[in-house]
């Protein structure tokens, strides 16, 4: 996550479907000092038996791995450029037909609620309707992908596009592609 560059000390977290439940990154732990061994693995009820805390952000992980079933790893972070958006409230529209990654025309920015709450689960499951990834208000991103390398390689691209857009912006007029065109396969 820190050598990407999406992310910066403890912010974010990772989960990655497995058997009956979900690994899921622990609250707090720096990634460049988190091993193997301070991967929490959850049920889907939430319960888990583990020294230290799941991710506080456990409830939206888990209630994505539960809704969707063509998710399998989830990545939440705090990139400059996607985070810059989401304090303005804004999304992203098909300003790069990159955004055919997202699974649709628009990457909606989900409403603001409290880090770690059911509400903000909630919030993050409608802004990923139909999409792999969302802006989370005031806080942050969400990527989604059938693994944790897909997951992974589209939060970076999420990252990319809002910086490019974020530039675009600054120069000029950025012109929104056809809906269309996003469909087309290339
Ligand atoms: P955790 O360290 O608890 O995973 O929280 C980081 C974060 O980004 C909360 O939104
Ligand atoms: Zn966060």
């Amino acid at each position: 996550m820190n050598r990407t560059g999406i992310n910066q000390g403890t912010a974010g977290n990772i989960s990655v479907r497995w058997k009956s439940g979900l690994l899921i990154t622990p609250s707090g732990v720096p990634y460049e000092e988190m091993t193997v061994d301070d991967v929490v693995f959850m049920d889907m009820d939430g319960g888990y038996q583990h020294r230290l805390a799941a991710s506080s952000e456990w409830r939206f992980h888990r209630d994505i791995l539960l809704a969707r079933g063509d998710v399998n790893a989830v990545v939440h972070a705090h990139p400059v450029y996607a985070t810059a958006f989401a304090i303005c409230g804004m999304e992203i529209p098909a300003v790069h037909y990159m955004i055919a990654a997202a699974g649709g025309p628009v990457i909606r920015c989900a409403r603001y609620a409290t880090y770690g709450t059911e509400e903000l689960s909630k919030a993050v499951l409608e802004a990923l309707s139909g999409r792999t990834c969302a802006l989370l208000a005031n806080h942050g991103m969400v990527a989604t992908g059938p693994d944790l390398r897909e997951a992974m390689w589209l939060a970076v691209e999420l990252e990319t596009l809002c910086k490019q857009y974020a530039l675009a912006l600054q120069i000029g007029t950025p012109r929104v592609l056809e809906a269309e065109e996003i469909d087309k396969d290339g």
